[in-house]
């Protein structure tokens, strides 16, 4: 036998998740981690909302765990750890994880709409747009005020001026906000008055970011980078799960192929894997992959048969005058009958619309 073979049957992932959902006190869950580390298999606890979760090493911990007295609480569920992005697999939270925006619940499964403009101008637009996405049903407003654009001579973005139009909208709406951050310098900063993050598709693997934003404990929207795998994602997804913050959301916003008729391509595949495979709700931004306001129904239809839990759609009162993404922006009539149809198929899926009477 060649060492090398015997190198590869060695090299497998089979150690065990033991997990205590939030009726397991920290207490128990420190019990067991003394009893472990006792039995020459020491551990760490990692955070998931409020469960726990201890990965217990084979085959040195499965005496241990075989061996656990009635002293110790009964793990919630025992689950084999595999691949890299094992805190969001699906089977660690069977029936899914809800994340509070604001008064807003997403993953519940209803189909939340996440709506307006691509970038925060002025004071008229931020409170026109939001006062119409409110009206017809959206649960939540998006806006970026500080934007990545691909040339350095577009609009950047208002900066941290910007927010206080946000703060305006939801003042006079009541509905939470999602604005993108692209700095983990600027984390703390924004979470002391954003409801939520995005961090967008250019950032998806700043690793930086993506910790500063897990740390927060704010909600975040995760965009897909638009050149990253399925996986990629999630293992991205799994940075902000590692500082115990449990309320992600991942969003399918198209990725970049050989097809040049839409900005992106909206891979409805990403969707329906995540529903499986991870336990975190799915968002679908069909805005950004169509790049076409003719595409947004159709995707955002698609996306809600495919599973979605929500849509983040880009709105604006003027798509002519807006200094980011006009072109691919609804208007005000638009977005009124996408919701109106929006509402006819989720119904048709036994589904509704979150927020809706
Ligand atoms: C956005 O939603 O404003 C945005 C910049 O999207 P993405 O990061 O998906 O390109
Ligand atoms: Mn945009």
């Amino acid at each position: 036998m060649t060492p090398f073979r015997e190198k590869t049957t060695v090299v497998t992932d089979q150690d065990l998740l033991l997990v205590f959902d939030e009726t397991v006190t920290r207490a128990g869950v420190d019990r067991w981690v003394r009893h472990l580390e006792s039995a020459g298999s020491p551990t760490r606890i990692y955070r998931l909302g409020a469960s726990h979760v201890l990965p217990v090493s084979e085959p040195d911990g499965a005496d241990a765990v075989a061996a656990a007295g009635p002293d110790l609480p009964v793990p919630t569920r025992r689950v084999p750890r595999e691949g890299q992005a094992w805190l969001g697999r699906r089977e660690l939270r069977p029936a899914g994880t809800e994340v509070s925006l604001g008064p807003a619940t997403i993953g519940d499964g209803s189909v939340a709409v996440i709506a307006g403009p691509c970038a925060v101008e002025d004071p008229e637009q931020m409170t026109a747009t939001a006062e119409l996405v409110a009206a017809h049903g959206a649960v939540a407003l998006r806006g970026g005020v500080f934007k990545p654009r691909t040339s350095p001579h577009a609009f950047q973005g208002l900066g941290f001026s910007g927010l206080e139009l946000l703060i305006e909208a939801r003042k006079r709406t009541g509905l939470p906000f999602v604005t993108e951050v692209v700095d983990p310098e600027h984390v703390k900063r924004l979470a002391e008055v954003v409801d939520g993050f995005q961090i967008g598709a250019r950032n998806m693997q700043n690793f930086a970011l993506l910790s500063a934003v897990g740390q927060s404990g704010l909600p975040v929207v995760l965009k897909r980078g638009f050149g990253c795998t399925i996986e990629e994602t999630l293992a991205a997804g799994e940075y902000l799960l590692l500082e115990g913050n449990d309320q992600v959301m991942l969003c399918e916003r198209g990725i970049r192929t050989f097809e040049p008729s839409a900005r992106f391509t909206l891979d409805l595949t990403a969707v329906a894997l995540w529903k499986q495979r991870t336990h975190l709700p799915v968002i679908v931004d069909p805005s950004h992959s169509g790049g076409r306001p003719e595409l947004v129904e159709p995707l955002s239809l698609a996306a809600v048969a495919a599973g979605a839990d929500a849509l983040l759609i880009d709105v604006h009162v003027q798509p002519e005058q807006a200094l980011c993404d006009g072109n691919q922006a609804l208007r005000p009539e638009q977005f009124a009958g996408l919701m109106t149809r929006l509402a006819g198929a989720a119904a048709g899926l036994g589904r509704s619309l979150s927020g809706g009477n």
